[in-house]
């Protein structure tokens, strides 16, 4: 009974999954557990829940499906809503920060996070019939604990005689890491490979590797719309700043209003003199003018401009290191009468709508061009690509297991996700995938694989979730790939100092602790926020500190050197002013953020908040999360503790002295292993100013400074409790409050 449009029923069947209908529905009623692999775009995760649906898995349950990132969860419910003809109150998303989930919906999409959380409160997941887990090969922390525990759950539904399937869906990559793992299945589960149509793509390597990939991507782009055949570019770059960066040189040089310029220029070069062989007609074809000189339509590109403004994440003293050289200047008659290109960003914190664009046709005459951060790898296919330019990074963050030093790592990735990659230009015909570095370093350099998130990342959350779920021998657990035995100790013990275990046994702080959805450490600053009235404070705090990069460090919008000068000051007053005066230097960075929060919160009721934070420093995106995560707290407060007398107060006062005090000591209750202690004159004595603002940090031998930005550069306080320390040139720390010695 769904009633799809004629449109989408027909790029519906284009899709050869569905031809495979019926027998992927048949091995589903044979097995509980079954595996679906095919490559990216040939319809797993906008058709599968369909043929569920229409099977009748959401006449009584739920047809429950997670993916790793948010925008996936987000873009693919909405695109299957539209696809059935059904309404969002029927195919819902739930992520961290919001949804739109009613008691109507039958189709749930969510993040993998957010089942985690759901089978603490229902370890059998009784209302789901059907759990797809999608993405499965990009082997996400959440996703590979799923599995692990749904391979438990689904024998125990088939014992109660109310059986859940479970669908693992995966790119066709490694998938040995689920069928041959004895201990995760017995019995290997049946592989279901969807055949996709995928068309030759020739790889071309660069003869040398050169290591500014920003810039070789930005010739090659133009080589290919000045040279090439029609066809849209994919660019596959490491990050956000470097996906915006070149969207706008790409924009600046093939500018859309360009060709109705060259039209114009034309007609008026055709009266004064003839310069034309023939008419110039047909919008889709260029023609070449004899007279070149006469057309420059773009006066200056500044192909020295390789400064990636706003990369917060690793831009301290070394920001702005990124070479300029003159050596290749790009011909511009060339560029001048080429196709004008759009050119469209697509990156994680992009909004839907943004995001959305990918999918629909470029304006007539243009040329599509995508750049990209590696989420067009799998999770969304673009239309219509037949050029794909890797530069074969990846942008990794990195944690020291033992000392938790975190940084951002730029390496080459895999050579299984720059398969990935090529395989993009496949899709609708013959394609070309230019990989700008030489075949010797991507035989020699790259792994065969990415490794496993689980096994990058600190596993506090999930070791403490787990134990809540009474699995008592962690280590003991099917995961697809185990955590190594250190990151799993330190765990352990940094849950026993925070007192969320004791013994190895969940205590009720513990409890508690794992009801938010938020790191431990913030979890235990909540819970213990019960009493003084503080707990309007802590929300605002903890979300704010697990939003990242709420603060810039740089202007995301490009202006001259000088106005980014100016800006930086305002933003630097603006920081000693919320942090306030000398003696309350109470929470010193913490503060800066809790005032921001409440700041755009107050803002938002009088004014515009985007034009807010721009002016202030705040990036608007960590804003809005930081506001539903807010709301989300209070909410889950309320629920767990009915006497808790909280709302989400738009004009919350300030903290009072006496209130930021205990403040702090909620900050080092959950933050009290990360102390750093100054390390004083007499210790480096003729070294001292080179040694200004640094600390000695627990165990680490070598000296960890305080961050740029950091409001407590002034008074350097003796000791102090940071929230996070990341290395760049240098180690700093991020997030800083003074502690006074009792
Ligand atoms: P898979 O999960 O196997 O990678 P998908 O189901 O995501 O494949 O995609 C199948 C097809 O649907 C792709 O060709 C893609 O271009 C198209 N598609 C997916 N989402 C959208 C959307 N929001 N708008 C238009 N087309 C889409
Ligand atoms: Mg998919």
């Amino acid at each position: 009974d769904v009633i799809r449009s004629e449109q989408i029923q027909a790029a519906r069947l284009k899709l050869p999954i569905l031809a495979e209908e019926q027998q992927i529905m048949e091995v589903i009623y044979e097995n509980s557990i079954i595996i679906i692999a095919g490559e990216t775009g040939s319809g797993k995760t906008t058709q599968v829940p369909q043929f569920l649906y229409e099977a009748g898995f959401a006449l009584d349950k739920q047809i429950g499906v997670t993916e790793p990132r948010r925008v996936a969860a987000i873009s693919m419910s909405n695109r299957i809503a539209h696809e059935m003809n059904l309404s969002t109150k029927e195919v819902s998303y739930l992520i961290r920060f919001e949804g739109n989930v009613t008691d109507d919906t039958k189709i749930k999409f969510m993040t993998d996070g957010v089942l985690l959380k759901e089978i603490q409160s229902d370890f059998l997941l009784s209302k789901y019939s059907v759990v797809i887990l999608d993405e499965a090969h990009e082997r996400s922390v959440y996703t590979d604990i799923l599995i692990g525990l749904l391979s438990r759950i689904v024998p125990l539904r088939h014992k109660r005689n109310d059986p859940l399937k479970l669908i693992i869906m995966s790119a066709t990559l490694r998938l040995e890491d689920f069928t041959e793992n004895q201990r995760l299945f017995k019995n290997p589960p049946p592989v279901i490979k969807v055949e996709a149509r995928q068309f030759p793509v020739t790889c071309h390597f660069n003869k040398r590797t050169n290591e500014n990939y920003l810039k070789e991507a930005f010739i090659k782009a133009v080589k290919i719309n000045t040279k090439l055949p029609d066809g849209g570019i994919l660019i596959f770059v490491t990050g956000q700043q470097e996906v915006n960066y070149l969207v706008r040189k790409l924009k600046k040089a093939f500018p859309l209003r360009h060709k109705n310029k060259i039209l114009q220029q034309n007609e008026q070069l055709k009266k004064d003199d003839k310069v034309f062989e023939s008419e110039d007609d047909d919008l889709g074809k260029k023609k070449t003018p004899k007279n070149k000189n006469k057309i420059k339509i773009i006066p200056e590109i500044n192909l020295n401009d390789y400064s990636i403004p706003g990369d917060n994440e690793n831009i301290d003293e070394e920001f702005s290191d990124l070479e300029d050289d003159e050596d290749d200047k790009v011909d511009e008659t060339v560029i001048s009468n080429a196709q004008p290109l759009w050119t469209l960003p697509l990156y994680s914190l992009l909004s839907t709508s943004q995001q959305q664009k990918v999918f629909e046709s470029p304006p007539p005459g243009c040329r599509l061009c995508v750049i990209s951060t590696n989420i067009a790898e799998t999770s969304l296919t673009i239309p219509n690509i037949k050029y794909v330019v890797d530069t074969g990074k990846t942008k990794v963050k990195l944690y020291d297991k033992v000392t938790g030093v975190t940084s951002y790592v730029i390496s080459w990735t895999s050579k299984a996700s720059a398969n990935q990659r090529a395989g993009r230009a496949g899709r609708v015909g013959p394609g070309h995938c230019y990989r700008l570095y030489s075949s010797a370093v991507f035989n020699d350099e790259f792994r065969e694989y990415s490794v496993p998130e689980i096994q990058e990342k600190p596993v506090d959350d999930l070791y403490l979730q787990m134990k809540c779920l009474n699995i008592d021998k962690i280590i003991n657990f099917p995961f697809p790939t185990a955590p190594n035995l250190l990151q799993l100790k330190t765990a352990e013990s940094r849950l026993e100092t925070l007192g969320a275990l004791n013994k190895g046994t969940v205590t009720p702080l513990g409890r508690a602790i794992s009801k938010f959805p938020v790191l431990p450490r913030f979890g235990k600053m909540l819970a213990l926020s019960h009493q003084q009235n503080l707990l309007p404070y802590t929300i605002c705090l903890v979300a704010a500190l697990s939003v990242q990069e709420v603060l810039l460090e740089v202007p995301v919008v490009q202006t001259s050197q000088e106005k980014q000068k100016e800006l930086r000051q305002k933003w630097s007053l603006t920081r000693q002013k919320w942090a306030g005066r000398a003696n309350s230097l109470l929470l010193g960075d913490n503060m800066v953020l809790l005032k921001a929060v409440g700041a755009a919160e107050y803002a938002n009721s009088e004014q515009n908040l985007e034009k807010f934070c721009f002016n202030n420093g705040l990036r608007y995106k960590a804003v809005q999360e930081i506001r539903k995560l807010r709301v989300q707290l209070t909410n889950e407060i309320k629920k767990n503790i009915p006497d808790a007398d909280v709302i989400v107060d738009p004009k919350l006062e300030p903290p009072t002295d006496i209130q930021a005090k205990l403040l702090r000591q909620i900050l080092l209750s959950g933050m009290g292993d990360q102390v750093a202690k100054k390390i004083l004159p007499e210790e480096v004595n003729e070294n001292y100013v080179k040694f200004k603002y640094a600390y000695n940090a627990n165990n680490m031998e070598e000296p960890v400074f305080l961050h740029r930005g950091s409001v407590l550069k002034k008074s350097l306080p003796e000791f102090v409790v940071y929230q996070e320390i990341y290395e760049t040139n240098k180690m700093y720390m991020r997030g800083v409050t003074a502690i006074e010695p009792e």
